[in-house]
């Protein structure tokens, strides 16, 4: 089952406050009053509703309000239903029950070879997600996985896995769903696969460091190579099939290293964990974690260690020209860096903000912040804010859940 999209009415009034109670925007029922614009009749109504769903916990405690007349808290049920997460990378994978509020309720998380065959992988995946959900007794309205590649729209489709090393064309979509049915467990909000990037961006965007942006920019050096991710207004931008933001392929040396994706210089090539651990003249491990390695090294060697301060500052350089590019394209309001981007914006901020002021038309004008962000488990999360979607624009949809 594809994943549903909002319908062209968008969500319903239901859907907006449970929207804002989840990104946490919406604390008290006068809060929630003011931003739906309705009348504390119609929000009581409501608020009941998204209660007797099962989705919300209506708390009438003292919760704020004005002029000393308290107002009802509002908050995800902490007992509500949860949304299924999985991420492959390709060191390893992630499962996890993601609840409103972006809570995760269990996680289980394991190194391990990523076999070639998208099937293996997702029995694996499957395996582990089931007994999590199995254990948790939680009802489940949605599953997701959020992989190392593009995923086409609405296909769900990966055209080239190229970290994975899977056939191109994997329908990994139907693959996870299959895997998922066949030990049981079913998804009324339906099975969905997304990019990782823009799994950490949509994450970001409602429950990190990019909230209320509304041209939220995301870049991400991961396991292996580099991901953008866009949330225009609150939503992913896709492109036209799905395959938007391959900032990773973004050149930024004609006569740079080869990438995967057939051109030289990429971002992906030269500004990832690999290429920094390999400037550095650290050896690159055969098997296992190189990003966890290449994170530590920059934190630990920055300062102290002249081969990696010069390894971190020639990635800054270029991560700062491919980022202007990226900027002056976009006009983002913020940007966030991820993963071992983050890791050097924590170590460099100065260096790294000027390098792409520049290499921006307009230097220190345009003036956006750019920031590290902010969520551990942000791919899962993300994965689980797809599969939360249809629930978000339209709650009543969690009635045909079974008990
Ligand atoms: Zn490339």
């Amino acid at each position: 089952m594809e994943l549903k999209p909002a319908t062209l009415a968008g969500p319903t009034l239901a859907g907006t406050a449970l929207t804002l109670i989840h990104a946490g925007r919406a604390a008290t029922r006068s809060e929630l009053t003011s931003q739906l614009g309705v009348t504390r009749a119609t929000t009581g109504a409501i608020t009941a509703e998204l209660r007797d769903l099962g989705l919300i916990v209506v708390d009438s405690g003292p919760g704020g309000g004005h002029q000393g007349r308290p107002s009802h808290r509002v908050v995800p049920d902490p007992e509500g239903p949860v949304a299924l997460a999985a991420q492959v990378h390709p060191d390893g994978y992630a499962v996890a029950l993601v609840g409103l509020g972006g809570v995760i309720a269990a996680r289980r998380a394991w190194h391990a070879p990523v076999p070639a065959d998208p099937g293996l992988v997702f029995g694996e995946v499957a395996e582990a997600a089931a007994d999590l959900l199995r254990t948790s007794r939680r009802r489940c309205v949605g599953a997701a996985a959020c992989l190392p590649t593009a995923v086409t729209r609405p296909q769900g489709t990966a055209i080239r896995a190229l970290y994975v090393g899977w056939p191109d064309g994997s329908p990994v979509r139907e693959l996870f769903a299959a895997e998922l049915t066949r030990r049981g467990v079913a998804a009324p909000a339906g099975f969905s696969a997304v990019n990782d990037v823009n799994a950490i961006a949509l994450a970001e965007h409602r429950h990190g460091a990019g909230r209320d942006a509304g041209h939220l920019l995301v870049l991400v050096a991961e396991h292996r190579g580099v991901g953008g991710g866009l949330v225009l207004d609150g939503s992913l931008y896709t492109g036209s099939t799905g395959l938007a933001m391959e900032a990773g392929h973004v050149s930024v040396d004609p006569y740079g290293r080869p990438c995967v994706c057939g051109n030289r210089g990429c971002l992906n090539v030269e500004t990832d964990a690999a290429r920094f651990l390999e400037s550095a003249g650290r050896e690159l491990p055969a098997q296992g974690p190189i990003l966890d390695e290449a994170i530590a090294l920059l934190r630990d060697g920055y300062q102290t260690d002249a081969r990696v301060r010069q390894a971190a500052d020639a990635i800054v350089e270029r991560l700062g020209l491919g980022l202007a590019g990226l900027i002056n394209v976009i006009n983002p309001d913020r940007v966030l860096l991820g993963g071992m981007h983050g890791a050097l914006l924590a170590v460099a901020p100065g260096p790294l903000r000027e390098a792409v002021a520049r290499h921006s038309p307009w230097g220190h004008g345009a003036a956006i912040p750019v920031e590290a962000c902010s969520l551990d488990d942000a791919g899962l999360i993300g994965a689980a804010e797809t599969a939360w979607q249809p629930v978000l624009d339209n709650p009543v949809l969690i009635r045909s859940l079974p008990d």
